[in-house]
């Protein structure tokens, strides 16, 4: 069966090993199952201040990321979300439809609204509306292109749900409107733990114990040597117990392709130090080659063209949508 997969990444700072293997490597695989659009989510990158300047440095960047993960982008829709405006007009309508309670429970804008040491009373002063509506700008890229399938780490989970409600309940008012989208988690690499508090998880927006898709690699060496492991010195798979040597199995497991169980049975026997040694091999020529094809991309600019290409092809999907949801809600086409 031929699905439409729709991803997106924010440039909301550095690309991080956890956007690597949770999303990026697995970006290929998406064009043998259909139709993928993959787009860089520069409207929701502006939900938290940033400098305009990193803002254009880092959209650049995730597309030439995109393009040196394998993505062709005449198998794929590569596109900014800022260059097809039906994301912001379909966000005006569907706003109306997602309620402040489903937002305020959402944990994404708990924690950042914690980690911005506001207390509840004076939330409402100090963080945009953007951040809080940010579900309902994400439902409305998810279904603007009829998506079926929205790979997603462990985080985004929560807004994919909410997007299926929004669709339920749209649905059930103004009859067959919009498709029914799924989330689809990956098992291993699903959640990347940051290397300095492997409770916590590798972000770029909070980057500690970060790698960077950019480090050098003798950097990202010394990274994965300095990783925080646990007590006792046996290579075993314990969230609860030892999440940093589970994190670290979780890092070779994604790079390697291969499940938990049997990076565990790799390493049987192993101490810490070698056992770091192998992952940090193993990532860093995993990510020599991704490096170099990007810095191939950098160079010749190939990702203009190829955001020119696919704006226009999301624009002529994205406003078919568009225009069925005006019909149903009643807001006149005069075409
Ligand atoms: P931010 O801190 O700005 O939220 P982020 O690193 O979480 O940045 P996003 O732009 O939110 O990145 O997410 C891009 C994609 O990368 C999403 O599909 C998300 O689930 C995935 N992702 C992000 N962090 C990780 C991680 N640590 N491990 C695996 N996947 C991740
Ligand atoms: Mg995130």
């Amino acid at each position: 069966m031929s699905e439409i997969i729709l991803t997106g990444i924010k440039p909301t700072g550095k690309l991080t090993l956890g956007n690597y293997l949770g999303v990026l490597k697995h970006l290929p695989e998406t064009m043998n199952r259909g139709k993928p659009y993959i787009f860089i989510a520069d409207l929701h990158a502006l939900t938290l201040p940033i400098d305009p300047e990193e803002l254009r440095q880092n959209s650049i960047d995730i597309a030439a990321f995109y393009l040196a993960a394998g993505l062709d982008p005449n198998k794929a829709t590569i596109f900014l979300q800022s260059s097809v405006p039906a994301h912001a007009e379909l966000n005006t309508i569907m706003q109306n439809y997602m309620y402040m309670g489903e937002l305020s429970r959402m944990t994404q804008f708990k924690d950042i609204s914690a980690k911005m040491g506001i207390s509840k009373n004076a939330a409402d002063a100090h963080i945009g509306l953007g951040i809080f509506a940010y579900p309902v700008l994400m439902a409305c890229d998810i279904v603007l292109y009829d998506s079926d399938i929205v790979p997603v780490g462990d985080d985004q989970t929560q807004h994919v749900e909410l997007c299926r409600d929004l669709v339920n309940r749209f649905n059930h008012r103004y009859g067959d409107i919009l498709k029914m989208p799924k989330a689809e988690k990956r098992k291993v690499g699903a959640r990347i733990m940051s290397l300095s508090d492997p409770t916590k998880k590798m972000s770029k927006s909070d980057p500690k114990g970060d790698i960077f898709l950019k480090d050098d690699l003798s950097v990202i060496r010394k990274k994965i040597m300095s990783a925080v492991t646990d007590s006792g010195n046996e290579v075993k798979y314990d969230m609860e117990n030892k999440p940093g040597v589970s994190n670290l199995l979780s890092i070779y497991a994604a790079t390697k392709g291969i499940s938990i169980e049997e990076a565990e049975a790799h390493f049987a026997g192993y101490r810490y130090g070698d056992f770091k040694k192998d992952i940090a091999d193993a990532v860093c020529e995993d990510l020599a080659a991704f490096q170099e094809r990007y810095k191939h991309i950098i160079e010749t600019k190939e990702y203009e063209k190829v955001l020119h290409q696919g704006a226009e092809q999301a624009n002529k999907v994205a406003n078919q949508t568009l225009k069925r949801v005006k019909q149903a809600v009643g807001l006149l086409d005069l075409d």
